[in-house]
């Protein structure tokens, strides 16, 4: 799960993670407000950041002024924060992160401007190649990590940390090395460093991204915030769900939450509808071998209902994309004839306008497969999973070629 920017930096400064002062605002009369308020502190700039979920605010355009300012801009006045703010609020912002239908603009973050001498880019995460939590910095910050990675991955500096023994000073003073950092900063840093870890960790985040961590004097302060957190561990962090944003989540994937389906939708247009989660991602791999690229990740899991195999249907079916649907059903706990009824069903309750390809496999098949025959619908029935592969690619490319 995901979170706002300011919300982060709320849980990072829990952790002792400094950061800018700032308000959030949920309208531009609120972004003033904060505006006037951080000025009679002392502020002698201010941002105003578009709260979406997504990154490369800075560096993206609002759709109604494309040669416009982006997400993220600088005033000295109030008055200016009141343009910002009226230029942002329920405006569709595009970022490289976003795609390019945009996110509407509902919350807006005023803070306190700072001046930046240097911008670094820091983040932990769960590095998967090494089964550790790991720390990733770069003196490449405020740019977009992937490019640095790809154009100079010599400037990304990586730490894992054994879980073990948690993070210690020679971890810190590796990072903070290759950073380049004087010694009052090393100090600052050190400190940094550790209470970001100690958030990721007991927070049960995926990833905390700070880009970029700046160095004000000879503090190190999180100029920017992104969290994400483990969604199998929300349940014991009431206070984090609590900053859901559900405004900012894809539709499907919450109905199918809903429905106990797990569904992430991708970029391509083959549906997938797949009971479990390794069967899943080799339906995908397989669909990609052959060609073709799956539209979602869909796991109707062991005990899938005729509800919600049509819950399921109705799901894929929404997204524009799809063009042909792979049904793979292995019917272990399930049985192949459960399955099959659901399927027809959903299949005439959504008017199916798309080829729809089914293999089934396992208890039951031959009954499965007679009801589909005799369903009347023009089910493509595959006998194993290459064969289903190949016949859904195929039919899509026509269906996308008709
Ligand atoms: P992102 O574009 O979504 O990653 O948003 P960021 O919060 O990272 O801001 C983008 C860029 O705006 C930063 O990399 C900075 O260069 C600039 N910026 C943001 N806040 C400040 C600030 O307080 N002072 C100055 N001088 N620049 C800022
Ligand atoms: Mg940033």
């Amino acid at each position: 799960m995901n979170i706002h920017e300011y919300q982060a930096k709320e849980v990072l400064e829990k952790y002792g993670v400094a950061v800018p002062k700032g308000i959030p605002a949920m309208s531009v009369d609120e972004a003033v407000k904060a505006a006037e308020e951080l000025q009679s502190d002392g502020a002698t700039l201010l941002v105003v950041k578009a709260q979406i979920h997504a990154g490369g605010r800075g560096a993206g355009h609002f759709t109604d002024n494309p040669e416009g300012k982006g997400g993220v801009r600088l005033c000295k006045t109030v008055d200016e924060v009141k343009d910002a703010a009226e230029a942002m609020m329920g405006k569709v912002l595009v970022t490289k992160q976003t795609g390019p239908e945009g996110k509407e603009v509902q919350r807006l973050y005023v803070t306190d401007g700072v001046d930046i001498e240097k911008e670094y880019y820091c983040s932990v995460l769960l590095d998967r190649a090494t089964s550790r939590v790991t720390f990733m910095v770069s003196t490449e910050g405020g740019m977009d990590i992937e490019e640095v990675a790809e154009e100079t991955p010599e400037k990304i500096v990586k730490a894992d940390i054994d879980p073990a023994t948690g993070f210690q000073g020679f971890h810190a003073r590796k990072l903070a090395f290759a950073l380049g950092l004087s010694k009052p900063q090393m100090k600052s840093a050190g400190k940094f460093f550790a209470n970001l870890y100690k958030c990721f960790v007991e927070t049960d985040a995926s990833i905390v991204e700070i880009n970029p961590m700046i160095v004000v004097g000879d503090e190190v302060m999180a100029l920017d915030a992104k969290m994400n957190f483990d969604a199998n561990a929300l349940y014991r962090h009431p206070d984090i769900l609590d900053m859901r944003d559900e405004t900012e989540e894809d539709e499907n994937e919450k109905i199918a939450a809903d429905n106990e389906l797990s569904y992430v939708s991708l970029d391509g247009n083959i549906g997938c509808m797949v009971n479990g989660a390794g069967l899943a991602m080799s339906t995908m791999d397989i669909i990609k071998l052959y060609g073709g690229e799956p539209a979602n990740f869909l796991d109707v899991g062991g005990g899938a209902t005729k509800e919600r195999v049509t819950t399921a249907f109705k799901i894929i079916l929404s997204d524009p994309n799809v063009k042909g649907i792979l049904v793979n059903i292995f019917g272990g706990i399930m049985k192949c004839d459960v399955i099959a009824e659901g399927v027809i069903a959903a299949a005439k309750e959504v008017k199916l306008s798309v080829p729809l390809v089914v293999r089934l496999e396992g208890t039951n098949v031959e009954k499965g497969k007679e009801l589909m025959a005799g369903s009347g619908l023009p089910i493509i029935s595959a006998d194993n999973l290459e064969d289903a592969a190949k016949k859904v690619v195929e039919a899509t490319k026509q269906a996308e070629a008709a």
